[in-house]
């Protein structure tokens, strides 16, 4: 994190992450890894996504009227409904979303693409879209993993994607209480290089940092690699401003009030259903001059997960603080064993049996405060047995820690099965429900005739439990999306009756929305449509998303 900042990357081609000639190749040893888990050469598979030409879009054509008056908000430029445009709007960057873009289905493409400018614009063409029954999709950027994006029109005649690019920038600063608002659409990357110009930083790092706004991390309540420093997103957001088709609303912006219920509460994880967010003000920390990187082996997971349990408990958790499993920690280590330190780290790994790796970072102003906290959270890796690795092998993870995206399209390519889940309990139910949902992914995969590597990580710690993160991957086979969507919900029912929530930070989107009634109950459900009707009386605001 002491770096300097890297450019902003290039917005993702509409069949994968990031630019189109990124380096997605994977290493010798990857390749070699995958190859024995699927029982043939990686690359007998070769399946490029069609080109633009080729995908099927839906004729669906905005009626003259609408795209007039929505070309008068924002300019002619700025309605958009070329093959281009629709296609990049069809999806966000789920398995599904990327195997039906492969494979040249844009069945859930807008029928148009809107870039209103600024708040007043959004405001306009709220109101036009309710006069003229069009569905809107906010779309920051796009990188939903559950359906988020998806153009979904329910009972309308239409839909339109908002796309909020436009709502770019550093809008406000102030040093003395450390807050900055910003934008919506400004992606995380930008955010961080507009506040390096001040010595500060935000400190939310997801993997999909390179790629998604700070709207969506509102909308979506995310949490980054670095959460037990610096929070989840919905910890850092002090104040927004949302856009709805009945009036704008400013939530928030208090350190700290009695003031009723908290309304930004209601719009932080509102997924585009109340509105759209415009602008967010979040808290910023001093940017640190120094990161520690430690690496630590266990001998289980159950060993592992108690190491943080303590450290969270004890209140000396690091920054950055992940747990993977066995599996998982094969697999880290053979990818990062280039590094002569890391392949040190290998073999003492080896003395343990079947380790599992711990990795820690701490950041601070100078390396005597990140020494001083990393001393004081050694009593608890100690106490469950953790035994100290080269750093390097902290080092090589934090240096390829937003690289698996582009891994994946290379994988997809290969016709490998590769998504990720991910839930959270308390401590005491942690283990068993790692074990209970990893039992039935692989059980679903057995039924469909194939089998599966899952490895599962904790990378968000609290001191009443922690999130779990599990990563699939197997042979895609001719019907990917079937197989996928059979292991998905046999997950997702193991999720919701082994004590866990449906989700700990992907959100709800389409994919989990028929889990979230479990969670809230049909009264809370009720709760969120009165509040949605109050401000979106016809209901045009990301139908089908979050609840039905
Ligand atoms: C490879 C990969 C890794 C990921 N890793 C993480 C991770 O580490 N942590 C994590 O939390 N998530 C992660 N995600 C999930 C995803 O990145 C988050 O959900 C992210 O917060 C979405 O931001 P976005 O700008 O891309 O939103 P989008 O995908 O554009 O939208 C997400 C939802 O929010 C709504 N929305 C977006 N912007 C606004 C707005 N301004 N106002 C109102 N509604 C809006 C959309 O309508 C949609 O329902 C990952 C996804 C991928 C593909």
């Amino acid at each position: 994190m002491t770096s300097e900042l890297p450019p902003v990357p290039p917005r993702s081609v509409w069949w994968g992450w990031g630019a189109a000639d990124a380096d997605r190749s994977l290493s010798g040893a990857g390749l070699a890894l995958l190859g024995r888990e699927l029982g043939r050469p990686v690359d007998a598979v070769d399946e490029p996504p069609v080109d633009l030409p080729a995908v099927r879009l839906p004729e669906r054509p905005l009626a003259p009227s609408a795209r007039a008056a929505l070309a008068a908000v924002v300019g002619e430029e700025h309605v958009r409904t070329d093959a281009e445009a629709r296609v990049e709007h069809a999806g966000g960057k789920s398995y599904r979303d990327l195997v039906r873009a492969r494979g040249g289905d844009a069945d859930e493409a807008p029928d148009a693409v809107v870039l209103p400018a600024d708040a007043d614009q959004v405001a306009q063409v709220l109101r036009v879209c309710a006069e003229h029954d069009l569905a809107v999709v906010p779309f920051g950027g796009g990188t939903s993993v559950v359906g988020g994006v998806q153009a979904l029109r329910g009972d309308h005649a239409g839909v339109v994607t908002l796309d909020l690019r436009r709502l770019d920038g550093l809008v406000d600063l102030d040093p003395v209480s450390r807050t900055a608002t910003f934008g919506a659409g400004v992606r995380g990357p930008e955010a961080e290089r507009l506040l390096a110009a001040h010595d500060l930083t935000l400190g939310h790092f997801p993997q999909s940092f390179e790629q998604a706004t700070l709207g969506g991390f509102a909308a979506t309540r995310s949490s980054g690699q670095a959460s037990s420093g610096y929070g989840r997103f919905d910890d850092m957001v002090l104040a927004a401003t949302v856009v709805t088709p009945e009036g704008e609303l400013r939530v928030g912006g208090f350190p700290g009030t009695a003031a009723g219920p908290a309304l930004l509460d209601l719009v932080l994880g509102s997924e585009g259903r109340l509105g759209v967010i415009t602008d967010v003000t979040v808290r910023a920390r001093p940017r640190p001059a120094a990161t520690r990187h430690e690496a630590w082996a266990f001998a289980s997971f159950e060993e592992a997960t108690a190491a943080l349990r303590q450290l969270a408990q004890s209140r000396t958790l690091p920054d950055v603080c992940r747990a993977s499993d066995a599996e998982e920690t094969r697999v880290t280590l053979r990818m990062a064993g280039r590094s002569g330190a890391a392949l040190r780290g290998l073999t003492r790994l080896r003395r343990i049996g079947d380790p599992c790796l711990v990795i820690l970072l701490w950041d601070g102003p100078d390396s005597k405060t990140v020494d001083a906290r990393a001393a004081a959270a050694r009593p608890a890796l100690t106490a469950h047995h953790g035994r100290r690795l080269p750093g390097a092998v902290a080092r090589a993870w934090a240096a390829h820690r937003f690289g698996a995206p582009y891994l994946r399209d290379e994988l997809l390519r290969r016709g490998v099965l590769v998504e990720t889940l991910e839930t959270a309990t308390g401590w005491s139910n942690l283990v068993p429900l790692a074990a209970a949902v990893r039992t039935a992914i692989s059980d679903a995969f057995v039924a469909d005739g194939t089998r599966c590597v899952v490895q599962t990580h904790v990378s968000h710690v609290y001191e009443t439990g922690a999130s779990l993160y599990l990563t699939v991957i197997g042979e895609a086979g001719d019907d990917p999306l079937g197989r996928w969507g059979r292991a998905k919900e046999a997950a997702s029912r193991a999720i919701v009756e082994h004590g866990g929530t449906i989700t700990h930070h992907h959100a709800v989107g389409v994919d989990h929305r028929a889990y979230l009634p479990d969670e809230v109950g049909e009264l809370g459900i009720r709760l969120l449509r009165a509040a949605a009707g109050a401000v979106d009386p016809q209901a045009v605001m990301n139908p089908g998303k979050l609840f039905s």
